[in-house]
């Protein structure tokens, strides 16, 4: 039996993050390949919402089937229990992509070397950044006329506010792309564009012998040659601790589609890429191989099935040992809990687990009890940080629109927020009124439809003035309540009951910091 240190030693809990269409889907299909967690290509279907054909919330169904079954995808390569978390990537579900970042120990970010760095790639770097997750770039697509690969590095470290260093680097471009040099290794790879073999040249060659002009030509090898010497000027040493630390990101280059540059991917990630982190909660940081289990839900999936209003709700483990039928505290809620039939996510399959270890994303079946966010422990009362609610950026009114069904609309939409489809504001003082928040136009229809097939009650969303909603407190009560009868219209509380105040420009915003110095105004839901 493998100890709790063993099992940690051996995990790896990433995300790959990138902008549509960047490669992120084909990369991650070549890993499970590599892998060996399935057999052909075509397995891994995207999840991205295509524009067009059918009407939006239809395609939001389907990429909501497709998510479940991709949401975790676990698989073992030399050793290396390797959980994959999926991430979407429209931009209108970048609240739950921010998420899951919460629960991964690193990312590997794709790149498209066509488009170089891209709108959603720098906000998921923010989010990267902001907890120094350890971040490796594949360059994809190199087999396209792409741009110059050290104009490549430069936009990556000025864009994305980190420092590179190139692991291995491309000898040519596009039709003329002919291999990389791994820069550590000294062996060339050698490229054929295939889209069904594993199998590979490799070879290993001194670059400053003949070997090499009868490689790749002489032209492209005097261009390696004279690249690798600047790489070794102007970059130092790749230092596994910087990279741990998240300031240094380590660059390959490669073609997913091809099977190109994904076996060096994978070796070295299994490699250098951190087993399962320590997390901070409310009171201390967890080290993973503490003897008691806790954990928290980062992603609630409700079941497509409309007569089974079961959800899933996603749990990462942090510490200990999580087992099943043994009870839990929930923290929030106060109370023991058990599950029957925690399951863990194969690549294509789904199993019952007895036990999962930290790093371990489990699936568990939920009757309404879970929050995104929420804690699970052996008894502690502590919460897991960072999974902040950013504040939201179109505000809309929900109207019910059928009263004999309003008890049904509250549910709905109770439990869609809970899932974290958007942010739920109630003016309980302006007869309950109910604001809802999003990031993207795509979650009203999404609320609307799902409301209306889940839960049998129709909707309308008018449209309000509201440019940021700000949470607020006050290390004095009165002063906060004070506040808060001045403004009226323009508060609400959140899900936790939190008081928000709600701008109608970032001008009146302002207006309000300026002269409330008593009241603090926060941006996101974590300023406890
Ligand atoms: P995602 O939106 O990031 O998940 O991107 P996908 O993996 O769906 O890829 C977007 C498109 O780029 C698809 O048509 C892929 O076949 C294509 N693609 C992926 N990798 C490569 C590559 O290495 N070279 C080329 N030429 N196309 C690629």
């Amino acid at each position: 039996m493998a100890t709790l240190q063993e099992e940690i030693q051996k995990r790896r809990t990433f995300g790959i993050i990138s902008h549509p269409d960047a490669g992120k889907t084909t990369l991650t299909e070549k890993l499970l390949l590599f892998g060996g967690a399935i057999q052909t290509a075509g397995a891994v279907k995207s999840n991205k919402i295509k524009k067009g054909a059918t009407s939006d919330f239809m395609e939001i169904e389907r990429q909501r089937g497709i998510s479940v079954a991709t949401s975790v995808m676990t698989f073992e390569y030399n050793d290396v229990k390797i959980n994959i978390l999926d991430t979407p990537g429209h931009k209108d579900f970048a609240e739950d992509t921010y998420r899951t970042l919460t629960a991964v120990d690193s990312v590997i970010l794709v790149i498209d070397c066509v488009k170089g760095v891209e709108e959603q790639t720098e906000k998921l770097m923010e989010v990267c950044r902001m907890r120094n997750t350890p971040v490796i770039i594949f360059i994809n697509k190199m087999d396209r006329e792409g741009q110059y690969a050290f104009d490549l590095l430069d936009e990556l470290e000025q864009k994305l506010g980190i420092k590179v260093r190139p692991l291995t680097w491309p000898i040519n471009i596009g039709a003329n792309f002919k291999g990389v040099y791994n820069l550590y290794e000294k062996s060339l790879n050698l490229f054929s564009a295939n889209k069904t073999k594993i199998e590979k040249e490799v070879v290993s060659v001194d670059i400053w012998s003949e070997e090499l002009d009868k490689r790749v030509g002489e032209r492209d090898a005097n261009q390696l040659r004279e690249d690798v010497e600047l790489i070794e000027g102007v970059y130092n040493d790749f230092d596994r601790a910087e990279y741990l630390s998240g300031e240094v990101a380590p660059v390959f280059f490669g073609s997913a589609v091809n099977n190109f540059g994904v076996q060096e991917l994978l070796d070295t990630f299994t490699q250098i890429a951190p087993s399962t982190q320590k997390r901070q909660t409310d009171t201390r940081i967890v080290e993973p191989d503490e003897k008691k289990f806790s954990g928290f839900i980062f992603k609630i999936h409700a079941n497509l099935d409309p007569k089974h209003r079961d959800r899933i709700a996603f749990l990462r483990i942090c510490s200990g040992v999580f087992e099943r039928n043994k009870f839990y505290k929930h923290v929030r809620l106060d109370k023991n809990v058990r599950f029957n039939n925690p399951y863990n996510f194969m690549a294509q399959d789904k199993e019952v687990i007895d036990e999962g270890f930290p790093g371990d994303v489990v699936g568990l079946y939920d009757t309404g009890n879970f929050k995104i966010g929420d804690t699970l422990t052996e008894g502690e009362s502590m919460f897991y940080q960072g999974i902040p609610s950013f504040s939201p950026e179109i505000f809309k009114e929900l109207i019910n629109l059928d009263p004999m069904k309003a008890k049904q609309l509250e549910k709905g939409i109770e439990q869609l927020t809970d899932e974290g489809v958007a942010q739920l504001f109630t003016q309980s003082h302006l007869g309950n009124r109910k604001i809802v928040g999003t990031v993207g136009e795509l979650q009203y229809e999404v609320i609307q439809y799902r409301l209306e097939h889940e839960y049998g009650a129709k909707c309308r969303f008018d449209h309000r003035d509201i440019a940021k909603a700000c949470w607020i407190t006050s290390e004095d009560p009165k002063k906060l309540a004070e506040f808060v009868r001045l403004k009226g219209q323009q508060i609400a509380t959140d899900k936790d009951g939190n008081y928000v105040f709600l701008a109608e420009s970032d001008w009146i915003l302002r207006m309000n910091i300026q002269n409330n110095p008593d009241i603090q105004f926060h941006f996101t839901s974590e300023f406890k």
